[in-house]
């Protein structure tokens, strides 16, 4: 770890103090990593769980032990929240309900978590002229123009009907009764409000449209370190079916496309926007990788494959099973159809590209569930014997 660290425009970067809001969870976690092994940077963790960082705090005789500490607060009702951000040069608010089983199920969690909360945030950077940088998502561009167009018309083969850009695309959900747009939207109003900030009381900021980041240790495996009923994200809910050898579920015939991007290539990109104010502030950022784009179909067909070689489990004779997404999330489910994101500004002004493929990424992510939970799932479902 060197403290001599240039930003992209040559000059030094000074170590700073990084208040990190939802930093016991799946970026958090990787982010933290990342800070500790590579800058000079302090982290005050602010989380309400620290499972997925404990590594990281124990032992006290780590390289890094005076440069992280965990602070156990729910930002919903805690007065230390703004003592925290006073002492940090830089707030990085990652904590929100992000899981689509949550969207349509818990409406009203989900748009207290991704806009209320995220209120007081927002208020105290501005207040005490702080740096934020604010995890929204892709899902803010809802569905593309592209989909509204008949299924055979030459139209939806045009860049501009389906590439999502973070200063031309529209955001486009669907009616309030599909609550699965709560999320989407309370982010949206989240990113209204802070862009305001920066144009009426000069808040400096930039947001992050992250684009499906999947990697180690996102979500959980239900049943074993979640709730048994629990419905996490697709990488989680794959690897639950690979690892238990059940078939995979294709929701309304896995038809969506998505692009995948490995958390490793994404968390680049933050540090790029930590490390660079000048080029990263009052910018809005998509963050994916547009050369992994896969239908969720295409995504369980890969995962089947790889998960054979990690493995050494073969694959079932018939591995996917459709399943309609009333059945699966419920009422007022919808989706987006496609997520491809414009790479332009950050390229631009940060430099960054992602590189690993979507093949590589699962390997080594298929890898990691393997050795973390196939022994636990095992455990889990034999029998046991009567005496
Ligand atoms: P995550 O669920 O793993 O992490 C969120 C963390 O926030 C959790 O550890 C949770 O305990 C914490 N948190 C939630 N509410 C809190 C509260 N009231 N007080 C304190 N801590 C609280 O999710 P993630 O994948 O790491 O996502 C981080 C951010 O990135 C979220 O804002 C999410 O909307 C956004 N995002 C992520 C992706 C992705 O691909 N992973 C995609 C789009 C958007
Ligand atoms: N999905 C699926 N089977 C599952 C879980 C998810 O077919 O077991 C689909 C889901 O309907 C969506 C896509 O996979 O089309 C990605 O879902 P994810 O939960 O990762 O979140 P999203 O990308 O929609 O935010």
């Amino acid at each position: 770890m060197a403290s001599s660290r240039a930003d992209l425009d040559g000059n030094s970067i000074k170590p700073m103090t990084i208040c990190m809001i939802g930093a016991g969870g799946f970026i958090g976690s990787h982010l933290c990593e990342k800070l500790m092994a590579e800058t000079p940077h302090k982290v005050l963790a602010v989380d309400v769980y620290n499972d997925k960082i404990n590594h990281l705090l124990e032992p006290s005789s780590s390289p890094w032990a005076e440069r992280i500490q965990f602070h156990r607060i729910n930002i919903k009702n805690d007065s230390r929240l703004e003592g925290l951000i006073r002492m940090a040069d830089l707030t990085i608010n990652l904590a929100a309900i992000c899981t689509p089983a949550d969207y349509n199920t818990r409406p009203l969690d989900t748009i207290y978590s991704n806009f209320i909360d995220a209120l007081p945030v927002v208020k105290y950077c501005s207040e005490n002229s702080k740096r934020l940088i604010h995890f929204s998502t892709c899902e803010v561009y809802g569905k593309t123009v592209g989909c509204f167009l008949p299924k055979d018309s030459p139209l939806r083969q045009e860049p501009a009907n389906y590439v999502l850009s973070e200063d031309t695309s529209p955001c486009i959900f669907g009616p309030i009764e599909k609550q699965r747009w709560s999320y989407a939207c309370a982010k949206q109003l989240i990113e209204r409000l802070i862009y305001a900030e920066g144009a009426e009381n000069g808040l400096e900021f930039t947001i992050v449209r992250p684009f499906n980041w999947i990697g180690p240790r996102m979500d959980f495996i239900p049943g074993i370190d979640g709730p048994s009923e629990g419905v996490p994200r697709v990488l989680a809910c794959f690897s639950n079916n690979l690892l238990r050898g059940e078939p995979l579920k294709l929701v309304d015939g896995g038809e969506s496309q998505r692009t995948f991007v490995y958390i490793k290539d994404a968390i680049e990109a933050v540090l790029l926007m930590i490390e660079n104010p000048a080029r990263a502030n009052g910018h809005i950022f998509n963050v994916g990788n547009p050369n992994n784009e896969v239908t969720v179909r295409q995504l369980a067909e890969m995962m089947t494959q790889v998960y054979t070689k990690v493995s050494g489990e073969p694959a079932l004779a018939s591995p996917t099973i459709d399943i309609s997404s009333k059945e699966f999330y419920g009422e007022g489910y919808d989706d987006s159809d496609k997520r491809i994101p414009d790479m332009t500004i950050i390229n631009r002004q940060l430099g960054w590209n992602p590189k690993t493929s979507l093949w590589d990424l699962l390997e080594s992510t298929l890898t990691y569930q393997h050795r973390t939970y196939a022994e636990a799932v095992k455990k889990s479902t034999s029998v046991p014997v009567s005496s």
